[in-house]
């Protein structure tokens, strides 16, 4: 269930935490939390488990959990895309990056009091977080941000298809006699 993937970020993960909630996932991140607290939300709440810290990592036997390899945190995007095949479940710009609650969209015309003209004018699209009401417009609002998720999504979804062709071979390849 790609679309349904929650998850609880470990404190050395933010920049991967922010990209996950900007790709539409619903992703707790505390600036600090003790391991048994992210261990108790991953428990409750269902939640995989992203760490660096092997230790944690064995404290969290009895949850869902991946071990983030990389340093550098479109890698570590990479990896949770690949590892849970979530290319295809990727909603950009759905949640509040403050609240980690998705968003509602609005009509142009309600948004005509909560922004700019000009950001009235140039987006073509807004939408609302309904628990701090900040709005949020594609482009704008995420500047640069678009590319970034475009080429991320565009590297994942292509070794998606590679391991998908790889598995295919050796069924081709084989020989009947
Ligand atoms: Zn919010």
């Amino acid at each position: 269930m790609p679309g349904t993937m929650k998850f609880v970020v470990d404190c050395m993960l933010g920049k991967l935490a922010k990209w996950l909630k900007i790709l539409g996932f619903d992703t707790v991140y505390l600036n600090k939390a003790e391991d048994r607290d992210l261990l108790l939300i991953g428990r409750r709440q269902q939640r995989v488990l992203l760490t660096k810290d092997h230790r944690l990592l064995e404290a969290a036997k009895d949850i869902r959990s991946l071990f983030i390899e990389s340093d550098d945190w479109p890698r570590q995007l990479g990896q949770v895309l690949d590892t849970y095949k979530l290319a295809d479940a990727v909603r950009p710009h759905s949640r509040c990056l403050a609240c980690n609650v998705e968003l509602k969209s609005i009509p142009k015309k309600a948004a005509r009091n909560l922004v700019t003209p000009f950001v009235l004018e140039k987006a073509s699209s807004f939408a609302i977080c309904p628990s701090c009401e900040r709005v949020y417009w594609p482009g704008t609002h995420f500047h640069g941000m678009d590319t970034k998720v475009g080429e991320i999504l565009r590297e994942a979804k292509a070794r998606g298809q590679q391991s998908q062709r790889k598995k295919g071979e050796p069924g081709r390849s084989s020989k009947k006699t």
